[in-house]
């Protein structure tokens, strides 16, 4: 149940009951469940049908990161529509867009160097394209049992079959017969909650990176294809690593040639204050992916991107075993990534990592300063990203009962408040979009500290 959110909107009059199945939604069957019903969108605010207005602190699903209504993606998009709508990217036909926005990503990402993007239109399928890749490629090798994906316990990385396979959620799984075996889960690195007494960031970082080899030894490394990691993890409770682990985790996978796979589709384009997250953690990974803030959401897109080792491989290999046979209709879309390519000269144009920077110690320092209430356990971020945790006597090892509801009221206080947040059981979170203004975020910190003297 950690992916369901159960505050209603009310007053929907006619959308009791709706006729939507509705995503990770709690009860959609029933007709007593009554929807907020968003009309509209101005900055890092969007309004219901009623004309309530609420602050986004979470930028849609950590997406709309130029806020709700940038006139210049209307325009990259009505300009594409009315010249090209639609034409495919397969068998060498593409179309101009696409080969832009491939360019300006391989471009952009320095972390490593990336030869080739593959564009998808979401996350999931980012992800799912990833394993197809790793797959292929060492099909290419003669490694026709370097199969084995390690994902990490909380992780999100989507909802189709694979990517949620790769997803360390329980929710993702139960009732889906996932994951599928070919994914091993291994440690959380979210340090309050999982460290021994006495035990520093450090040497609990050296412990996960242990377990991990263990884990790749007892399996035998020729079985493990890749290893795949947000820099923070974002649904699994907005978890940044802690220090020196990606180093240690990255000499393990290098020491038995297993791929790393960065998904960046919540931390690329500024949200932690750099470019990318690889750049944040000193990740060189083989595969990125890529989704959300690329098109700042005003249109479905994801990508992947393939450093030269993998893309080569799969070049030279590719009259021996046959052409990559996947892609999907709507892959390079012109109108999406007109609109990506327009959303990243803005990044550009707007400096938007170094504004991330500048307003991001007024966000995180401005929550961070309610850790003391008792109710609060943990508030971690960095960047636009945050989270708090509430737990009984702060203690990670006391939470409140479920039936508490903890979470949800407080989530239901800032909504009644003018303030829509992402609640996951007890665990609150937030990305605002990176746009957010200074006033903006008093009026953010304000709302919550309203609602956490009503939840105390
Ligand atoms: N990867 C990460 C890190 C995500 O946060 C998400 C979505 O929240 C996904 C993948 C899946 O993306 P999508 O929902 O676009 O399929």
């Amino acid at each position: 149940a950690c992916l369901e959110n159960d505050i209603s909107g009310t007053d929907n009059k006619g959308f009791k009951g709706h006729d939507m199945l509705a995503p990770f939604t709690a009860g959609w069957q029933s007709t007593d469940v009554d929807p907020l019903i968003i009309e509209k969108s101005e900055g890092s605010h969007v309004y219901d049908m009623q004309g309530r207005k609420y602050l986004d602190t979470l930028a849609g699903l950590w997406c709309t990161a130029l806020g709700g209504n940038e006139p210049r993606l209307v325009e990259a998009a009505t300009k594409q529509l009315n010249t090209l709508p639609f034409y495919h990217s397969f068998w060498n036909r593409t179309t101009k867009p696409s080969l832009d926005l491939a360019k300006e990503l391989l471009d952009m990402f320095t972390a490593k160097k990336m030869a080739k993007a593959f564009f998808t239109n979401s996350g999931s399928e980012a992800n799912d394209t990833q394993v197809k890749l790793v797959w292929y490629y060492n099909n290419a090798l003669g490694r026709p049992n370097k199969k084995k994906f390690i994902a990490r316990a909380k992780a999100y990385h989507g909802s189709t079959l694979i990517s949620a396979s790769l997803t360390g959620l329980p929710a993702l799984h139960q009732n889906f017969d996932l994951p599928a075996p070919f994914v091993l889960h291994t440690d959380c690195p979210h340090y309050w909650r999982y460290h021994l007494p006495g035990e520093t960031e450090e040497e609990f970082s050296t412990r996960l990176a242990k377990n991990l080899e263990d884990r790749i030894l007892k399996e035998g490394p020729e079985t493990i294809a890749a290893f795949i990691a947000e820099p923070v993890m974002g649904a699994g409770g907005v978890i940044p690593p802690p220090a020196t682990y990606f180093d240690k985790i990255q000499a393990v996978v290098k020491k038995y040639d297993i791929l790393f796979i960065a998904d960046e589709v919540i931390c690329a384009f500024g949200r932690l204050g750099t470019m990318f997250g690889s750049d944040m953690y000193n990740i060189k990974p083989d595969l990125v992916s890529l989704a959300k803030a690329l098109s700042s959401a005003y249109m479905p897109i994801g990508a992947v991107l393939v450093s030269p080792e993998v893309s080569d491989v799969i070049h030279s290999q590719s009259n021996k075993l046959g052409s990559f046979s996947h892609g999907f209709t709507y892959s390079g879309h012109p109108v999406a990534c007109a609109v990506a390519l327009e959303a990243i000269k803005i990044y550009k144009e707007r400096n938007m990592v170094e504004r991330v920077n500048r307003i991001s110690p007024k966000f995180q320092e401005g929550l961070k300063a309610f850790s003391d209430s008792p109710i609060i356990g943990e508030i971690r971020g960095i960047g636009l990203i945050l989270a708090t945790e509430f737990a009984n006597n702060k203690s990670p090892n006391d939470p409140f009962p479920p039936e508490w509801g903890v979470g949800a009221y407080f989530g239901a206080q800032c909504q009644k408040n003018g303030m829509l947040v992402r609640v996951a059981g007890d665990t609150i979170m937030m990305s605002p979009p990176f746009v957010v203004t200074p006033e903006e975020l008093d009026e953010l910190i304000s709302i919550y500290g309203k609602a956490l003297r009503e939840t105390e």
